[in-house]
């Protein structure tokens, strides 16, 4: 395990981390409610006001709550379904909101006393207690006890079942809103008159924990369970629900139905596409803007009353508070000041993860997919999976591509199954990113690729049998010709076919493993004028592009040397070289500069280095794709003395915890990670491998570990909190390399995306 690969390194609170979206938009939203406050457009128009404070402003609390929701409730885990982990994180978000809400309430106690909210509690105490615990205490500290009181619902109904779940939260959001925007078309039946009477007698309102809180912070928590939809599906999704909640909104004012404007039957639609929009945002956390909103959130309504305190002393009410633009300004700025000033103050107080705060990941650091509790889906019944980003892939391919030359295409190398990361879904991840090139190792995985859909150049690096050169042909395959005998077969089957076949000519530069010689031009310029095929590419590969050794970096550059020597002979014969390619990843990496046409990239696309401690070129990162994960199946302890599994090649030398996990060489964990040799992470902590890696099973020793249970999240393979075991490192332990790993991860490991 290392946490010296800067580059690699998992952020910390990385449930949270990787979200720039939701991260900002957290800002957006406690402006919005500071706006709802401040109404900045009143004092110019109206309607513009209404649109802005109370249609396209109640996008701020739904978005709280789903941000709850999409954290701490993963997937919906359904009746006991919650791992420990997340069991706690429900722990701190119940402790923390509630004495958030208790310090705002001490805060805002003396304006409470002053505007005579309490004056006659002693006459009316339900009426007071009501007060502080639907409406906060103060008026938008509502939202505090509403998310408290709505996790507590959720959580009960979760035990229901998901689908049960969402749909009594709807239903009660549905009654909340005839209690609300609505109202005044619900009343029309005699029968429900009566029932909001009585029930807005009671709750005064129904925008609170019970109707309002709890649809959104189950939204959250199912968008984080399944595959987000595509930019830009959920764009349109976006402007369709805003603008039909738009025209909601405002019939509804015209038709006077309105008794608060605060929900409407749109609201969760809008809702739903806004989230999924920012939350396909990946990359580095903004921690700053989260505590820079809630301060915002919870001090404006103060900044509003000293802004009115000062504006009349100094005679500036007209401007600080009648011209609403400004007022709104004034109160934000203020806000804003105040809240910065109080976190510096806070850094200064608490240097360095005070307030249990998450500290600021740098760009690139956060390993993702770095949260075992996003695995979305059914996660309880799953055994052992792969969660896979492919938003990780995006991003590594836009490094990769800025370090080609101009003219020069990407083409990515999907071979194995992406090396384990799922071919079809990485080359449909690709193609917006705009590569429109792949390379695949045999036939039928080009086959597979083109049936599926996959379009744009497909090329198989591999030698295959010239009788399949009619098929490759009709889907337009481009196989490579690997030596003068298998291009002048390959031409031949192409001619029985009656068809052409394209070819990307393998070149030998020293590898000795595919290629016609590169110092012999005639030969390779005969292989170009064969009639049945077409040169769509001439390639060679270089086998230690990695290496800085002095005698390999002159091998290297030999190799390249022979490569454009040969393309210089063809153009001085006249034939103009076939679309030229020599780079794998690490060529890429570190041979920047080359002319060509096409570079083809495996291992970096996945955001592996192929060593551990590997430096990377200056202003490059990589994020690993994948991570391996599996549960805790069993606990059990051991004597000393006593021995645990086949050849008892672990003996324990004190009172042992072990852990049973459901995973073994046949999924693809090397077996020669046995007795210490490899680690696994549970809650973030290192446990070593005990004894030996079986078939399917294999056990890890947790003694040193806070108390592990069954259900518990095992990270294999890459980040769990702080800690993380990056690839290239388990690799090495094992004796291999990452691509050896990857690639050989077993059918029986369910992969699960990640957007
Ligand atoms: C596998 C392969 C690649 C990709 O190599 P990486 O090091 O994973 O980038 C490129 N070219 C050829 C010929 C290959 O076989």
């Amino acid at each position: 395990m290392s946490k010296k690969n800067a580059i690699f390194r998992a952020g910390d609170a990385p449930a949270r981390a990787g979200y720039p979206g939701l991260d900002r938009f957290r800002l957006a939203a406690a402006l919005l409610v500071a706006a709802i406050h401040t109404s900045p457009l009143l004092s110019l128009d109206g309607t513009a006001d209404f649109l802005l404070t109370r249609v396209a402003a109640r996008v701020a609390v739904p978005f709280f709550l789903m941000t709850s929701g999409f954290f701490l409730l993963p997937g919906l885990p359904a009746r006991g379904g919650f791992t420990s982990r997340q069991r706690q994180a429900l722990g701190r978000f119940f402790r923390r909101t509630a004495l958030l809400w208790g310090t705002a309430l001490a805060l805002y106690l003396p304006l409470n006393l002053y505007g005579g909210k309490f004056a006659n509690a002693a006459a009316d105490p339900g009426a007071a207690a009501r007060y502080l615990l639907l409406e906060g205490g103060f008026y938008h500290l509502w939202y505090l006890p509403a998310a408290l009181l709505g996790m507590a619902l959720c959580l009960g109904l979760l035990r229901l079942g998901r689908a049960p779940a969402l749909g009594a939260a709807a239903a009660l959001y549905l009654i909340g809103v005839f209690g609300d925007s609505w109202w005044g078309a619900a009343v029309q039946l005699p029968p429900l008159r009566a029932f909001y009477d009585g029930l807005l007698g009671f709750f005064g309102e129904t925008r609170n924990g019970l109707f309002f809180a709890p649809l959104f912070l189950l939204l959250g928590g199912w968008l984080a369970g399944r595959r987000l939809p595509p930019r830009r599906v959920a764009a349109a999704g976006l402007a369709l629900s805003l603008g039909g909640m738009t025209a909601e909104a405002l019939a509804l004012r015209q038709l006077e139905l309105q008794r608060r404007d605060t929900m409407y039957l749109l609201l969760p639609a809008v809702m739903f596409f806004l989230f999924s929009l920012l939350a396909r945002r990946r990359g580095a956390g903004r921690p700053g803007f989260r505590r820079l909103s809630m301060l915002v959130y919870l001090l404006h309504p103060l900044v509003i009353v000293a802004v009115r305190g000062l504006a009349r002393p100094l005679g500036l009410w007209w401007l600080l508070v009648d011209c609403s633009p400004v007022h709104y300004l004034t109160v934000v700025c203020g806000s804003l000041l105040l809240a910065a000033a109080l976190l510096l103050l806070w850094d200064k107080l608490f240097p360095r993860g005070g307030g249990g705060r998450a500290r600021p990941v740098p760009p690139g650091n956060e390993a993702l997919p770095a949260s075992p509790a996003r695995a979305p889906g059914p996660r309880q019944a799953r055994r052992l999976w792969a969660e896979i980003s492919l938003s990780a892939v995006q991003e590594n391919a836009a490094a990769l591509q800025a370090l080609l030359p101009q003219g020069c295409r990407l083409m990515a190398v999907v071979k194995a199954d992406a090396y384990g990361h799922g071919d079809l879904e990485v080359c449909r991840a690709l193609a917006p990113a705009g590569v429109d090139a792949f390379a695949v190792a045999t036939a039928d995985e080009a086959v597979r690729l083109r049936l599926q859909g996959i379009p744009g150049e497909l090329l198989v690096l591999g030698v295959t049998p010239a009788c399949r050169a009619g098929e490759l042909a009709a889907l337009d395959i481009a196989q490579t010709a690997a030596d003068p005998d298998h291009a002048r077969a390959l031409s031949a089957a192409a001619a029985a076919a009656g068809t052409v076949l394209r070819v990307h000519l393998a070149v030998d530069t020293g590898m000795h493993r595919l290629g016609t010689a590169a110092d012999d031009p005639s030969a390779v310029e005969e292989l170009l004028r064969l009639p049945h095929l077409q040169a769509a590419g001439i390639y060679t590969h270089l086998c230690v592009p990695e290496s800085e050794e002095p005698e390999d970096l002159a091998f290297t550059k030999g190799q390249i040397a022979r490569f454009y020597r040969l393309l210089e002979a063809l153009q001085r014969d006249g034939l103009a070289p076939p679309p030229a390619h020599l780079l794998s990843s690490e060529g890429i990496l570190r041979w920047q500069g080359l002319p060509c046409a096409f570079a083809r990239a495996g291992l970096a696309l996945y955001g592996v280095p192929s060593a551990p401690g590997e430096q990377l070129p200056a202003g490059v990162t990589l994020r690993p794709a994948l991570a391996l994960r599996t549960r805790v199946a069993l606990v059990r302890t051991i004597a000393p003395g006593e021995s645990a599994g086949y050849g008892r090649a672990f003996t324990a030398a004190r009172p042992t915890r072990l852990a049973v996990l459901p995973a073994g060489y046949t999924d693809g964990v090397p077996r020669s990670l046995s007795c210490g040799r490899g680690q696994v992470l549970i809650g973030g902590r290192a446990a070593p491998v005990a004894g030996r890696i079986c078939m399917d099973q294999m056990t890890v020793d947790v003694t040193d570990l806070p108390p592990v249970s069954p259900g518990d999240t095992v990270t294999l393979i890459g980040a769990d909190g702080d800690a993380c075991l990056p690839a290239q490192e388990v690799a090495a332990a094992a004796g291999t390399i990452p691509n050896e790993l990857l690639s050989r991860l077993g059918a029986r490991v369910e992969r699960v995306y990640l957007p």
